[in-house]
């Protein structure tokens, strides 16, 4: 049996990640900075309570790193822990680039000197593109970043290369664009927009308060790209990918579907600038044709068929409540 360590299982992704390790025959152990952030709904929403051994771990500590590696001796660690709100990142950018730094840097160490034949997944993300000339994002787009956020997500990712050339490690970068799911943090664009609808719908909110809806953003599925990241340290060969759907939606349209969807008065909707941030990227979309080709993930989905998705499990589990 394999094991897999998954860092940040409290977030969106690490639970939809455990799920799929679970299926496929994994001991998952999924680690989190406190006891006091494990959150068991999210586990039991995918019914997969008490599968997943739950550590404490500080990633910023690399005594603590190298301990829960000789304590479980993984085949596959997950790098998904990181201060991932790009609008966060402007108000805490010391604490953003340094967690989301050390801690890469604390795993490489830790497997460069005493577990070499672990394979490494990092969590790296398409706002290291930033403002970009050409698209869409390819792997070779140089890097342009605009945020605090991005600027720590292109430092871990050429730790990642670097450690990889340099000594030979199976360490690999998900570059992933955004994507969704009903376990999305409340704090994120369509998460937001579709909770808050709901809101107004059921009377308990009068509007929907947003910054700039004229950006456009390439939105995909979270449980179709946990996929990707199994298959990235499944590859013959330790390499980057680019994750995405290859298109982009005008987040005006997803608003707009979302109050189509629920039948409410476009009026509703109120674009604050206090809202909007500092160094805007227009639009932004990637091409998947090497994950496509090398790993053999496919994903097809519109996003408006995942925000018919989006909107049903919510409205679901607003009435089960
Ligand atoms: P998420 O929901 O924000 O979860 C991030 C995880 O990191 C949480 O478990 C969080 O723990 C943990 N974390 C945050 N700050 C920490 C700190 N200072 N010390 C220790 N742990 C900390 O993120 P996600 O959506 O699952 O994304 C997973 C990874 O993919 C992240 O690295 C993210 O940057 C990257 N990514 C995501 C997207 C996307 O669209 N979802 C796109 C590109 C890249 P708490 O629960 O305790 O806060």
């Amino acid at each position: 049996m394999k094991t897999a360590i998954i860092t940040g299982i409290s977030g969106q992704d690490g639970p939809y990640l455990a799920k799929l390790l679970l299926e496929k025959g994994y001991k998952v152990v999924g680690t989190l900075r406190s006891y006091r952030c494990v959150n068991t709904k999210n586990f039991e929403y995918l019914g997969i309570e008490n599968r997943v051994t739950i550590e404490e771990l500080d990633l910023h500590d690399m005594a603590n790193v190298i301990r829960i590696i000789q304590k479980y001796r993984p085949d596959e660690i997950y790098n998904l822990a990181a201060q991932s709100s790009v609008g966060l990142s402007f108000e805490q950018p010391i604490g953003t680039f340094t967690f989301n730094t050390i801690s890469v840097n604390n795993l490489l160490e830790s497997i460069r000197l005493f577990s070499p034949s672990i394979k490494l997944y990092q969590a790296s993300s398409s706002e290291m593109y930033g403002r970009v000339e050409k698209m869409p994002i390819t792997i070779n787009t140089p890097m342009h970043p605009v945020s605090p956020y991005g600027v720590s997500k292109m430092a871990s990712y050429f730790m990642i290369t670097t450690y990889r050339e340099s000594y030979n490690l199976f360490v690999s970068n998900g570059v992933m664009f955004n994507h969704e799911s009903y376990l999305r943090s409340n704090n994120f664009f369509v998460k937001k927009v579709i909770r808050d609808s709901i809101a107004i719908k059921n009377g308990t909110l009068d509007k929907l308060v947003v910054g700039n809806l004229n950006v456009k953003r390439d939105f995909g599925y979270a449980p179709a790209y946990v996929e990707a990241m199994w298959k990235i340290l499944q590859s013959d060969k330790a390499d980057d990918f680019i994750i995405c759907s290859g298109k982009s939606i005008l987040l005006r349209d997803i608003v707009e579907y979302v109050f189509n969807f629920l039948n409410i008065d476009k009026r509703l909707i109120v674009e604050d600038k206090n809202l909007f941030r500092p160094n805007e990227i227009e639009d932004i979309y990637g091409d998947n044709s090497k994950a496509r080709e090398i790993l053999d993930w496919n994903y097809d989905m519109s996003f408006f068929e995942v925000l018919d998705i989006l909107i049903e499990e919510e409205l679901n589990n607003a009435s089960n409540k």
